[in-house]
């Protein structure tokens, strides 16, 4: 948990609201990876909201929710790095036009694009396959799922404790496919624990 120095620090950077929707409500301070500690360099004020859509487990089309990142239209123009680091990430993963037009526009500096970037070298680079808690993931392993996870395109929650049998690796080493509820679906590696 951040200090209570750090977080008045980030909240009266962020005016008390979400620095990416400004929505006001149930603010948390969270790392901007590939960073995971929070500091005034690399921690962002959220909402639930904005929390969970940046945690979203499951990447499958959709999942990501166009209407409410309009707000990116605003927040994108942030003076900050982890805003706009996290803005430019966004929009890259919209697949709606006007996040695309809208990345285009941004001008970031040489080192905040360079961190923006990192999360996507770090995605594609080579390495084995790690579960949540750095344990080596290969093909077939069982897993089980350490939280609810909301899986858009098929409808349902699959809950934190269900156990995904065969998994699939992929060329992603975030990403590994499993069946849940009888639905083939991509999981977050994150989101994962080796089952013995
Ligand atoms: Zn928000």
């Amino acid at each position: 948990m951040p200090s209570t120095e750090l977080m008045t620090a980030l909240l009266s950077r962020a005016n008390h609201g979400c620095e990416l929707c400004a929505q006001a409500a149930a603010l948390q301070a969270i790392a901007v990876p590939p960073h995971n500690e929070v500091t005034v360099n690399h921690g962002l004020i959220v909402c639930e909201i904005c929390a969970a859509q940046l945690g979203v487990g499951v990447a499958l089309d959709g999942a990501l929710d166009e209407a409410h990142w309009a707000c990116l239209q605003d927040s994108a123009w942030s003076q900050e790095a982890p805003v706009q680091v996290t803005a430019y990430r966004l929009l890259g993963q919209i697949e709606a036009p006007w996040a695309a037009a809208l990345r285009a526009q941004l001008y970031l500096p040489e080192e905040v694009l360079a961190w923006a970037d990192n999360l996507t070298a770090a995605a594609a680079g080579t390495g084995p396959t790690l579960d949540s808690n750095g344990a080596v993931l290969a093909e077939g392993d069982s897993v089980t799922l350490i939280k609810d996870l909301n899986v858009k395109g098929a409808g349902f929650t699959a809950k934190r404790g269900t156990m995904v049998r065969r998994i699939h690796l992929t060329d992603d080493r975030e990403l590994v496919e499993g069946k849940v509820n009888g639905t083939q679906i991509v999981l977050k590696t994150c989101f994962l624990k080796k089952s013995s």
